[in-house]
């Protein structure tokens, strides 16, 4: 730190996002990405936009905004892209936490939910969850704090339905609950269709994940207007030109495919079932994923010792120090060859 840093950032402990090696090649399941490329038309649509980057991205977002509302059923105004959902996240931490509105959310969730507390100031509670890694719903009725859940949760994969999440918003008629909808296309059930209904609640969604764009930085907020106009308010104070027009051309050409979408989101659904299945038989615990990521620990080889030896074998995976989690590994769904080449690894070790 030099010292010329800010007082109010000399105690932030930064998010630190999963290793993004470049040194060798490895069988990448360790950051949640799709394993197929962007369609074809996000493509040619990202390569021709690249020839008029002299001039700024629309502000508005108008042609992105009606394609994405169309898809989701809203109305324009009722959606805001951002630069990867972590920007809208931390929108809503700027626009709806403060010192008399605390944030609250899981103690095993998205790691950066309590980085964007601390770098806006914000108190934060941590709710635990049970020992099987849900969520009890009561736990959050009433509790006077902007609530975020990651739905399904990350990294353990597991999903609330649209009820469970319905009744916490309704409990909270006076507070904001954010649903982090980042994984929600492998399987779980969005809470879109309540944004009609509620007016404190604001969806998150991102094309990182069943979109393949991890690297173009899209993300969406899904809101009634008022809340989108916060948000905008927030969007024009720090970054009027947030989404790139590359990121842009490339989102719009990724809603023109949806049927690639689905069919790439079915892919790997089954794949994660398939390595569900095949995981237990070897005997590990596993969490009921809805994601394209799985949780598993083994009661022979510490989650550390997994992680390292698949990593010497040039597969990567994700692995959390804490507490109630270091014996686990969240591991990435990918293709089905990749799949295998995985388990095939894993039988090796445990051998
Ligand atoms: N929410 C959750 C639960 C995530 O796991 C991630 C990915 N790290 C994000 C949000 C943010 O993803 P992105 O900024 O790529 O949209």
């Amino acid at each position: 730190m030099s010292r010329f840093f800010s007082e109010k950032y000399s105690s932030l402990v930064p998010y630190t996002p999963g290793e993004q090696p470049r040194e060798r090649k490895y069988l990448k399941l360790n950051t949640n990405e799709s394993p197929f490329p962007p369609s074809e038309k996000a493509q040619k649509y990202a390569s021709d936009a690249a020839t008029k980057l002299e001039l700024y991205s629309d502000p508005e977002c108008t042609a992105l905004h009606a394609s994405f509302a169309g898809i989701c059923g809203v109305q324009s105004d009722e959606v805001i892209a951002t630069n990867g959902s972590d920007e809208i996240l931390n929108f809503a931490f700027m626009a709806y936490c403060d010192k008399n509105t605390p944030a609250a959310f899981a103690d095993i969730t998205y790691g950066f939910y309590s980085v964007f507390a601390d770098i806006n100031n914000v108190p934060y509670k941590k709710i635990p969850l049970r020992d099987d890694f849900g969520i009890n719903i009561s736990d959050y009725f009433g509790i006077g704090a902007t609530i975020f859940i990651a739905n399904p949760n990350a990294p353990t994969g597991i999903a609330l339905s649209r009820n469970e999440i319905e009744e916490i918003i309704k409990a909270n008629p006076d507070n904001i609950v954010v649903v982090d909808e980042a994984y929600v296309d492998f399987g779980a059930e969005s809470c879109v269709p309540l944004i009609h209904k509620y007016d404190n609640l604001l969806v998150t969604q991102t094309f990182s994940k069943s979109r393949s764009m991890a690297g173009g930085r899209l993300g969406f907020g899904i809101a009634s207007k008022g809340l989108i106009a916060d948000l905008k308010t927030i969007k024009y104070s720090t970054n009027p030109y947030n989404v790139n027009s590359m990121t842009m051309a490339a989102g719009l050409g990724v809603l023109e495919d949806e049927e690639y979408t689905r069919t790439n989101c079915r892919i790997i659904s089954e794949n994660r079932d398939y390595l569900l299945r095949e995981l237990t038989k070897l005997g590990f615990s596993v969490t009921p994923s809805k994601t394209n990521f799985v949780f598993a620990a083994h009661p022979n080889i510490s989650g550390k010792t997994l992680y390292e030896k698949l990593r010497e074998m040039g597969i990567l995976v994700r692995h959390f120090d804490g507490a109630k989690i270091s014996n686990y590994n969240r591991i990435t769904v990918g293709t089905r060859e990749q799949t295998d080449t995985l388990l095939d690894a894993i039988k090796k070790i445990l051998s």
